[in-house]
């Protein structure tokens, strides 16, 4: 009996979210037995409480500019135009059916025995399962951590009432006046889907410019055009008390002001998800922001016990929780030597409105790094807004180490940068030179030719 085999499976994965499903497809089609543990919805945060429905209700909200920006064209709509909630939301709540569906088929189409129950590490190869039907104990060779990450609320009076991005998408009635706490991703871009679908929106944010991390530019630029379109921005703010009063909640704000609306967000950031797990009886401890430590193959301190994603340092994206999983079977089904993943070139979108899209370095992290950089940049209303009356703006920087000439951070602002920040992503992951740029013929006309017309610094 080979060593694999005094095992149930070579692989049990825990959590059916982006990374541990691709883990466990992968690692089947490489030859393991595999099992993949879930009690929840397939397809994880992405699929169910994240990407996916953000997405849709993104598109819902650009409706509203793209009706007004009709009408120069020569469209005329009914005015207003209506929104319908209960139909976007069960529409959504539809697709996201079909994603759970093909999740299910894929998995055991690649051979995956799929447990829907809880699970919990219990010794360096056992996992036990608890469902209603009671507990059962599973060995395996190699055990994967793929739980990902859970919404987290800071605690102050009336706490309780703040929703998390886990249940704003099942709204059952339109909130008509929205508040979102905080300054980071999930902030953003919901202060513009419930602005972009007519609610009124307040985001109120600790620090004096949301989007930390960011090119400084970039959110100074995202800031003005989130307040042209109609979000009412507090900085330097945070929620002292939520209070519950004729049908409404009532925010009062550190700063004196209260505020009433009705549905408030609480998008304060996401935590590991290991609570019940059983990794401190393992003795695995977690880092100080609450991660589990790995090495660059993927292993936690207990070497069969594997983890990746949200789970483990670094961005908390579906497409690095991806990567890491390729990586990881490479490792262990392939015998492969680990290639880490660059994690500085990994391009971001955040889908606010309108859009960031950026890869590298920022202006002020560039500055701190070289000891020269030149900074290119442009900003300029898009053609289609000449006729559309739309005072909307794009931003476009190229980022460049003057001693090398390589492009080390390119950033936009604008209509679809998600879309075309993937492009550029492979010529800074690939360590292009401006010149390389300069010689690309561009696309005209387009905004994103800028990103290969721009010629003369805008500063040192
Ligand atoms: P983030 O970590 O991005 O942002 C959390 C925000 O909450 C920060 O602005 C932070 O402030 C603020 N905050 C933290 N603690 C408090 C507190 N006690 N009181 C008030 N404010 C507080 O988390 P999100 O929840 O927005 O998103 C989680 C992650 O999910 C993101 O980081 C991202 O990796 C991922 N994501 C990616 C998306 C995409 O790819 N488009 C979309 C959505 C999420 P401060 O800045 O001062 O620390």
């Amino acid at each position: 009996m080979s060593a694999e085999a005094a095992y149930d499976f070579d692989l049990f994965v825990i959590g059916a979210g982006s990374g541990g499903v691709r883990a466990a497809r992968m690692a089947a089609a490489a030859g393991a037995r595999v099992a993949i543990a879930e009690d929840r919805y397939l397809g994880g945060t992405c699929v169910n409480v994240g990407c996916v429905p953000k997405k849709l209700y993104s598109y819902a909200a650009h409706f509203h500019d793209s009706f007004d920006d009709a009408a120069g064209f020569g469209w005329q709509l009914p005015s207003p135009a209506t929104f319908d909630w209960p139909t976007l939301r069960d529409n959504k709540t539809s697709e996201i059916k079909r994603l759970n569906g093909i999740y299910q088929r894929m998995l055991e189409g690649a051979g995956v025995t799929l447990f829907n129950a809880r699970a919990r590490v219990t010794d360096p190869h056992t996992v036990t399962l608890s469902n209603a039907e009671g507990d059962v104990s599973i060995s395996a060779d190699k055990i994967l951590l793929a739980t990902g990450g859970w919404p987290w609320v800071p605690e102050f009076p009336g706490s309780d009432l703040a929703l998390t991005s886990n249940q704003i998408f099942d709204l059952e009635t339109f909130p008509e006046r929205f508040l979102v706490l905080g300054g980071g991703y999930i902030a953003v871009e919901f202060a513009s889907i419930f602005n972009g679908l007519g609610s009124e929106t307040h985001l109120i944010y600790r620090g004096d410019l949301f989007l930390k991390g960011f090119d400084q530019e970039v959110r100074e630029f995202t800031r003005d055009e989130m307040a042209k379109k109609g979000v009412k921005l507090h900085f330097a703010a945070n929620i002292a008390r939520i209070e519950q009063s004729n049908g409404a909640l009532q925010v009062a704000l550190t700063t004196g002001e209260t505020l009433e609306v009705d549905a408030v967000l609480a998008a304060t950031g996401r935590q590991a998800n290991v609570t019940g797990l059983g990794v401190e009886s393992l003795g695995i401890a977690l880092n100080g922001d609450g991660k589990l430590p790995v090495n660059e193959r993927y292993e936690t301190t207990v070497p069969s016990i594997l983890a990746l994603g949200d789970l483990i340092e670094g961005p908390e994206l579906t497409p690095v929780a991806l990567a890491e999983a390729m990586q990881l079977v490479d490792i262990h089904f392939h015998q492969k030597a680990p290639r880490p993943l660059n994690y500085d070139t990994i391009p971001t979108a955040v889908f606010c409105h309108p859009n960031i899209g950026t890869v590298g370095l920022s202006e002020e992290a560039a500055r701190e790094k070289f000891d020269k950089i030149r900074v290119y940049r442009t900003d300029f209303r898009a053609m289609k807004h000449t006729l559309s009356g739309s005072q909307e703006r794009m931003l476009m920087k190229l980022i460049v180490d003057d001693a090398s000439d390589v492009v080390v951070g390119a950033h936009m602002v604008g209509e679809e940068a998600g879309e075309l920040i993937q492009g550029i992503a492979i010529a800074v992951r690939a360590g292009l030179t401006k010149e390389d740029f300069d010689l690309t013929v561009g696309i005209h006309p387009t905004g994103a030719e800028e990103f290969v017309t721009m010629r003369t610094p805008s500063r040192y």
